[in-house]
């Protein structure tokens, strides 16, 4: 067997329609779904587990441990959901639109896979309302699996039945946590819910739902394919499989690599997305969207791994690196995520609906030259009172993180627009074009 280096993304090449059916079969689509429908739901659960796969949206959740907790066999309820998240709403985050756009019958194949080892028959894409050209494709490939007998009854003239139903968001971040999600398919406002009981038990109208992440899906049909160990050998560090990263910011070539997990944080900027621009030199960088803490240029031998990540004091989180450049004011930056982070709060926890615009109004007087010593001290409290543990959900405490890191490692910064009565990077920006 040839054992691919990218699965995720061999079916994307520049000349073929990788979304359509054709093309994917072409490169050995749907062989994992072939595979897959003669094992039983215990093969296929257990090959997850080996698998070591965490959830690709940003928290590394062990997927297999998490379909664990679905109730199955006799006495389970009939009716259960797998939900595909799509609503890729994290700043700085593109690799989803990418995997919704080349490569639909991926995410299918995937839902497919997940429909026989939970014994659930309907499977919802709950999609961000702004991906266009990804809804056009789904649907369009949701009618090619339709017409080719790979959903409805009797799928390969077997005992199986699937269909997938997609759902457009009304356009919330929080629509992409978990529960809130499942609220806004209910029809109902989208807050999150309280946490046991967790969506696989008690999901979406009650029944037992698996919520799960578009590139976590897609390595459903590679891992039942090629095999756990196959999986597990394509990762550098701790982390099997491969990981979609991204890079956007002041570099060279900024864009998506399929790259394996554990590749470390200069490989990706320095060799795919081909360095820092001329005349920038990098001064921080996110390294999973908006909502994970800084990371510094001491930093960029770390492997992009879930665990080695988190020994630094960030999160690997979506994979996708926001760079900070040192002409770029750090302020600015923050006060730009955490006024994101605040207009997007479903106004459920006070932290999180008073706290984030109190930190907004904060970092605004600090930009604009009005700021005091003083609020610095407020803004640490403010990171405390909206961190982890006093919240609903995960999004508060995912908003100060940029924050709180920005005033452990960029304080000099924040002093200097208090001392100087102006955003210091301003009138650089100034001189430079003057
Ligand atoms: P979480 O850690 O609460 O949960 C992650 C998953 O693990 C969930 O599916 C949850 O059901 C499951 N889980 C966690 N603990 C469990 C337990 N004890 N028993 C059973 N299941 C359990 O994180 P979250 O709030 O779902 O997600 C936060 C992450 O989402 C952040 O890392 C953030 O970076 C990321 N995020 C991504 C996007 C995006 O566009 N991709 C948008 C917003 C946030």
């Amino acid at each position: 067997m040839n054992f691919p280096q990218s699965p995720l993304t061999r079916f994307i090449t520049d000349n073929e329609h990788s979304w359509q059916l054709e093309q994917y079969t072409a490169h050995g689509g749907y062989a994992g779904f072939k595979k897959a429908i003669d094992m039983s739901s215990d093969e296929l659960l257990d090959m997850l587990k080996k698998s070591n796969l965490r959830g690709r949206g940003g928290a590394g959740f062990p997927t297999g441990l998490k379909w664990s907790f679905v109730p199955r066999g006799e006495g389970a309820p009939a009716e259960k959901y797998l939900i595909v998240n799509a609503d890729e709403m994290e700043p700085g985050a593109f690799k989803d639109r990418w995997l919704l756009e080349q490569t639909p019958h991926q995410i299918i194949e995937g839902l497919l896979i997940g429909g026989l080892t939970l014994g659930a028959t309907q499977g919802y894409i709950f999609l961000r309302g702004d991906y266009y050209l990804a809804e056009q494709r789904l649907k369009s490939a949701l009618d090619e699996c339709r017409e080719h007998h790979l959903l409805g009854k009797g799928i390969l003239g077997k005992n199986f039945q699937f269909d997938i139903h997609i759902h457009s968001s009304a356009g919330r971040y929080i629509c992409g946590e978990e529960t809130a999600l499942i609220n806004a398919m209910e029809g109902k406002r989208a807050n999150p819910r309280s946490k046991p009981p967790f969506p696989q038990v008690a999901g979406l109208w009650g029944k037992p739902t698996v919520v799960n992440n578009v590139e976590t899906f897609c390595n459903l049909p590679h891992i039942i394919h090629f095999g756990c160990d196959w999986f597990k050998s394509l990762g550098k560090g701790q982390d099997a499989g491969t990981k979609i990263f991204g890079v956007s910011g002041r570099v060279n070539k900024p864009g998506l690599w399929e790259l394996p997990m554990g590749t470390s944080i200069r490989e990706i900027i320095e060799q795919h997305a081909g360095g820092m621009c001329e005349g920038y030199r990098l001064k921080g960088l996110l390294p999973g969207g908006g909502s994970t803490d800084f990371l510094l240029e001491e930093h960029l031998d770390a492997k992009m791994d879930y665990d080695e990540i988190g020994k630094l004091g960030s999160r690997m989180g979506t994979g996708t690196l926001i760079i900070l450049d040192d002409r770029y004011c750090p302020v600015s930056m923050v006060l730009n995520l955490v006024r994101f982070f605040a207009q997007e709060s479903c106004g459920w926890c006070t932290p999180c609906r008073d706290g984030l615009p109190w930190a907004v109004a904060l970092l605004e007087k600090i930009e604009t030259g009005s700021g005091e010593l003083a609020d610095l001290d407020q803004l640490e409290a403010l990171c405390q009172f909206a961190g982890p543990g006093n919240t609903f959900c995960a999004l508060a405490p995912g908003a100060v993180e940029p924050l709180q890191s920005a005033l452990k490692y960029f304080r000099k910064d924040f002093e200097s627009h208090i001392h100087q009565q102006c955003c210091p990077y301003h009138l650089t920006e100034v001189s430079h074009k003057g």
